[in-house]
């Protein structure tokens, strides 16, 4: 028995949610006394693969086929599956990222296990109960969940837990199991960016703005204060609906979800939809006119006051820091 953990790479660097599932699962083999290891898939140089030791991983799978050097679902489900069976895990962790809540369900159907998606909490175990605390309805409520089966996968959501360092000596072993044809029906053959701007999904900073900002030609601030930042841009769904902004900018509910280390939401009002896919940020600042807005019960920091006078203020302390 052991527990298993997939750290999600992008360009050969490993995501911080990544390092964050690595943190989880050394918590969750401690707690069973027993051995963590991590399977990495794709082109990571050695000096990345044993970073992984710094959170835990005690062992690492490197999988360095060329037929997966991009991601494709069914064939990495059943890689980690094939690496859950080789180290005879019993839990397999992933980050609840994009990628991670197509993995998790697919790797369950393998494993034949119990699945908890959007994990939040340690598992808890008293008197051989299995049980996790995990979102529910999109973030408005929690669940505790219990896993009945021998083997279980948890998806972890983003900030849910926190990088933690407890570092031991990795050992890197290459694994190459086989890849079936049928798992490879689906394969991307070229990645074409739309922007070279940051990811959203993947933002550990974002400014996002609603229909506060009245018009589409007002998002010059916007884009201004999040280039200083080095944040992704984000919107409420009625200005994507409005064409005032891309889709692909549009976070909520309906949208992307983001979990970054830090969300400013500039002109929007907090309607349950949005919140459901920005809860999990670590920071939360809200800058609006209307003291009632609902966003300023989820804020970390609340600026109460019009958007025009406030963010060309930030923008030009932010300019007067830098400087
Ligand atoms: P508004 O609700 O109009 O709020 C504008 C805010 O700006 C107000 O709080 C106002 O006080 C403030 N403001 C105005 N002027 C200024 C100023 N000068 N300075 C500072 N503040 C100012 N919404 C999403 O965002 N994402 C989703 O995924 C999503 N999915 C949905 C799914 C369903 C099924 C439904 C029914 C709705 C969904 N919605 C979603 C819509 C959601 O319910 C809200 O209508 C929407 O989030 C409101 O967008 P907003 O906050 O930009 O606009």
């Amino acid at each position: 028995m052991s527990v298993l953990v997939y750290i999600e790479q992008a360009d050969g660097k490993f995501k911080k949610s990544g390092y964050e599932a690595v943190s989880y699962a050394k918590a969750i083999a401690d707690a069973q006394g027993t051995n963590l290891t991590a399977i990495s898939i794709g082109n990571v140089g050695d000096g990345e693969l044993k970073e992984l030791g710094k959170y835990g991983a005690s062992k690492v799978l490197n999988v360095t086929s060329d037929q997966l050097s991009s991601f494709v679902n069914q064939a990495y489900a059943s890689v980690i599956a094939a690496g859950a069976a080789k180290e005879n895990a019993d839990i397999v962790v992933l980050s609840n990222s994009f990628s991670g809540k197509g993995l998790a369900p697919r790797i369950a159907v393998k494993l034949t296990a119990g699945l908890i998606d959007g994990a939040i909490e340690l598992p808890q175990t008293e008197g051989g109960k299995f049980h996790v605390k995990k979102t529910a309805f999109s973030g408005k409520a929690f669940a505790i969940t219990e896993l009945t089966s021998a083997n279980k996968v948890i998806a972890l959501n983003p900030n849910a837990f926190g990088v933690k360092e407890l570092p031991v000596e990795a050992v890197i072993e290459a694994f190459t199991p086989e890849v079936k044809a049928t798992d490879l029906v689906a394969i991307v053959k070229e990645i074409i960016r739309a922007t070279d701007k940051i990811s959203l999904p993947d933002a550990e900073l974002v400014v996002s703005a609603g229909r506060g900002l009245k018009g589409p030609e007002n998002w010059g601030m916007i884009e201004e204060l999040a280039t200083l930042l080095g944040a992704a841009t984000a919107c409420s769904k009625p200005v994507s609906d409005a064409d005032w902004r891309p889709h692909a900018e549009h976070v909520g509910q309906t949208g992307i979800t983001v979990s970054p280390n830090l969300y400013i939401a500039i002109g929007i009002s907090g309607a349950i939809q949005h919140l459901a896919g920005v809860s999990s940020s670590k920071v939360i600042v809200v800058i609006n006119k209307d003291p009632e807005a609902p966003f300023f019960k989820v804020a970390d920091y609340g600026i109460v006051g019009d958007a025009f006078e406030v963010v060309p203020k930030l923008i030009e302390a932010l300019k007067a820091h830098k400087g």
